[in-house]
């Protein structure tokens, strides 16, 4: 990836860091996005010190002045966007009937829209270079469902439904869209599951463990590099065989 520039958004901590470290070490430049200016101050200080070129912007996912702006402060910095990894996510965990219509909006806000806003602005920019990969973090909960998340499965679903039609309405200009929906992995918000249903969600992963963010990087690493030249509408599961 050398000489690439990618943007991953949510890229201070959890699956998100992990994927701007493995970018990086691939030789790319690579801008985090996310809320905590503080938290993004130490991944830039992380990917200088692996010899990155690195930059944080805070932005809020869901908000379009503020991803325009993410988009604009990269091309100034960089010249040019190669990689864009939609990574930012949140839960807003509750049974569907008592799900409050905040809970829904929050959700879908930061998961799916953010999701929109960041393929429309880097699409523009990737349609004039005539190349480009856009790489968005689903979710088992989006093909199987998960019960206390309807909120969060709609929009992984929606997720892998707007990766397919990018993917067919972006291949004229060599930009491929693909989708990766990790299963169950140890970061801050699998740390807020309680640890009974934790448990009880492993019990289902046939490899019988938690999955790292560095497996799901991985395969991003792949998806942004030459390797994956042929792949585009596609959702790749990292999930130790929990949807299979
Ligand atoms: P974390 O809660 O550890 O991290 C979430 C990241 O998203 C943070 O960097 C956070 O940054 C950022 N973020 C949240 N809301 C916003 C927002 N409105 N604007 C910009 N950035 C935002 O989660 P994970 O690392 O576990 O999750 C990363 C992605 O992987 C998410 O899309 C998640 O849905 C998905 N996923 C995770 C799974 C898991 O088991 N962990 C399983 C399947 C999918 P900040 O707080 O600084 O804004």
């Amino acid at each position: 990836l050398a000489g690439n520039v990618a943007i991953v958004t949510g890229g201070g901590r959890g699956i998100g860091l992990a994927i701007a470290r493995s970018l990086a070490e691939d030789g790319a430049s690579v801008v985090v996005s996310g809320r905590d200016a503080a938290r993004l101050d130490a991944a830039v200080k992380e990917l200088e010190a692996l010899g990155a070129p690195a930059l944080a912007v805070p932005a809020d996912a869901g908000k379009r002045e503020d991803v325009d702006r993410l988009i604009e402060v990269t091309r100034e910095r960089f010249g040019r966007i190669d990689v864009v990894v939609n990574n930012a996510g949140i839960t807003r965990d509750q049974l569907l009937v008592r799900m409050k219509d905040d809970d829904w909006d929050q959700v879908l806000d930061t998961n799916l829209r953010g999701v929109f806003l960041m393929t429309r602005a880097a699409g523009k920019v990737m349609m004039r270079q005539r190349s480009g990969r856009i790489i968005s973090i689903a979710s088992t909960a989006g093909a199987m469902g998960n019960a206390g998340q309807v909120n969060y499965s709609a929009a992984k679903a929606g997720v892998i439904g707007l990766t397919k039609a990018a993917a067919r309405e972006l291949a004229h200009w060599n930009i491929l869209v693909n989708a990766v929906a990790p299963g169950l992995i140890e970061t801050d918000m699998t740390a807020a599951i309680p640890a009974e249903a934790r448990e009880a969600m492993l019990q289902q992963v046939p490899l019988k463990r938690i999955g790292q963010s560095r497996e799901v990087a991985e395969v991003v690493r792949f998806l942004a590099g030459d390797g994956a030249s042929y792949i585009t509408g596609q959702t790749i599961h990292v999930n130790g065989g929990l949807y299979i």
